[in-house]
């Protein structure tokens, strides 16, 4: 048995892991990260990085294939998926690429291979034949994708998960997409775009983050007008069919079956908790088995165990990660003078078309917490900028507290909503006022002059503006 005794140990080197490190050996050389898999990071090998390659070739052929409107001629589109998937493949090699240079910088001793596990609160069973005891540990272990029961004795390889997209070395003829969230979203359409038969199926009518219902019905009617979309349907049965596969489904308009090449499941991600052996370590869990901890510390309880990234189920996006390994592994490093660290306003992205983005506090969110507040909209259909670019499709609400005029947060669905999304993120995060917000410069002709007008509408509805102007001519024509 090898054994090792140091200050810090972190479980898992993905976003979170890679951060907590660097934080934590600002502390400390006395560290070891443990990593069951190839390094890489999900972002860069399943994640955000390929997803974001296939979209962009998604584009590129809707882009080519929309240009008729503008009278610019381009209908003999054709997608070579072995070449688009080829690309995909060769552009997320190197990002993962990056990450291994960045962690082969780290001292070899600094780096452990296998599945960690613990013995007790400060030991940790690395594998068959590894024993490491630290003062502190950090689990930063991410998330994977989960199954629907007895799906996968029934598809075998004909069901797939998103990291298994990334891997195709071509495009199969038709895809049914089961899970209608951020993933799903983002892949669905980017496979309908590049010409693979799609159908997306969906539970109670969410689209990705979104709860407001003028948000959601804009959603539907986009999504809907491009593709199968079943936003609200109950999947009965899936079954082999020969090389393909059957789906069979219900919901209003009755029952239904399809067959497509293969499933793919996106119906959400569970943290990588089940093989930590968490009872050994007397950490105090929640209903869902996930360790109870402070988001502006990463400790879990009173222990010396932290917790940060997707597997603690705060927030599953990169950035966030990030944050938290950074918070965790510098409080692991610092122990025991903790830092509690103020953190960021929420925002959250969906790279489908048109965009969703939600900044700050979601509608059901101040719903539940029975917030006084009201909600300013615009439309983009005649938004002049997104008609100009024929992306006026969707929807922007913006969301103020009546005691203090505070803008609070906002959904989104329509053009540049990754960009929007920023503004009104960095907004909720700098504590602005509708009326700031509304004394701060708006260029012409912009998407911008449309996040304008729904604020207009919002410091109505507040009582502190007055009506706006309709069709308002102040800076042009399509504010
Ligand atoms: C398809 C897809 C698209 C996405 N797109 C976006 C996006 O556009 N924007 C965005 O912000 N986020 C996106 N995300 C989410 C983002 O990728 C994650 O938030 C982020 O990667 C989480 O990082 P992490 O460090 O928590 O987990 P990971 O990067 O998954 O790292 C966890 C590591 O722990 C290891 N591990 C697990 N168990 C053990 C064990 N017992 N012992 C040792 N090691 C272990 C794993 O092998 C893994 O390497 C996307 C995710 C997916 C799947």
């Amino acid at each position: 048995m090898k054994r090792h005794a140091v200050d810090v140990a972190i479980v898992g080197v993905g976003t979170a892991g890679m951060s907590a490190y660097t934080a934590a050996r600002a502390h400390t050389d006395s560290i070891v990260v443990i990593e069951s898999n190839a390094y890489g990071t999900t972002c860069a090998r399943v994640g955000c990085m390929p997803s974001k390659l296939l979209i962009a070739a998604a584009e590129a052929a809707h882009r080519a294939r929309a240009a008729t409107l503008f009278g610019v001629h381009a209908e003999s589109v054709r997608v070579d998926g072995e070449a688009v998937m080829a690309r995909v493949r060769a552009e997320r090699d190197r990002f993962v690429g990056f990450v291994l240079e960045a962690v082969e910088r780290w001292p070899a001793a600094h780096r452990l291979c296998g599945p960690a596990r613990f013995l007790d609160p400060h030991t940790l069973m690395v594998g068959d034949d590894t024993q490491v005891e630290a003062q502190r540990i950090v689990i930063a272990t991410g998330t994977s994708p989960a199954l629907p029961e007895g799906w996968r004795e029934a598809l075998g390889e004909r069901l797939l998960v998103s990291d298994d997209v990334f891997d195709w070395t071509r495009l199969p003829e038709s895809v049914a997409v089961a899970g209608a969230g951020a993933i799903g979203l983002e892949l669905a359409q980017a496979l309908a775009r590049l010409g693979v038969r799609v159908r997306l199926f969906g539970r109670g009518g969410r689209l990705g983050p979104l709860t407001d219902p003028a948000a959601l019905a804009a959603a539907h009617a986009a999504f809907g007008a491009e593709y199968a979309l079943e936003p609200d349907v109950r999947i009965d049965t899936v079954a082999r069919d020969g090389d393909a596969v059957r789906v069979r489904w219900s919901g209003q308009g009755g029952a239904h079956e399809e067959r497509f090449a293969c499933v793919l499941t996106a119906t959400g991600r569970r943290p990588n908790l089940a093989g930590l052996d968490l009872a050994r370590a007397g950490l105090p869990l929640d209903a869902r088995g996930v360790p109870v901890h402070d988001r502006n510390t990463g400790r879990i309880g009173d222990s010396q165990v932290f917790i940060a990234g997707d597997v603690a189920q705060d927030r599953p996006l990169l950035h966030e990660a990030a944050d938290d390994g950074r918070i965790a592994g510098d409080n692991a490093g610092r122990y025991p003078d903790i830092r509690s660290q103020r953190r960021r306003a929420a925002l959250g992205i969906v790279f489908c078309e048109p965009q969703i983005a939600v900044a700050g506090e979601s509608y059901r969110a101040l719903c539940q917490r029975n917030a006084a507040f009201a909600a300013g909209e615009v439309s983009f259909a005649d938004q002049g900028r997104s008609r100009v670019m024929a992306m006026n499709v969707g929807v922007l609400r913006v969301y103020g507290e009546h005691a203090s005029g505070r803008f609070v947060g906002a959904e989104m669905v329509g053009p540049a909503a990754e960009h929007i999304g920023h503004l009104l993120a960095w907004a909720v995060h700098q504590d602005m006022t509708v009326d700031d917000m509304l004394a701060c410069p708006y260029y012409h002709p912009v998407i911008e002059e449309g996040l304008r007008t729904a604020l207009r509408e919002l410091n109505k509805a507040l009582m502190r503006g007055p009506d706006p102007v309709p069709r308002s001519m102040d800076c042009g024509p399509g504010a």
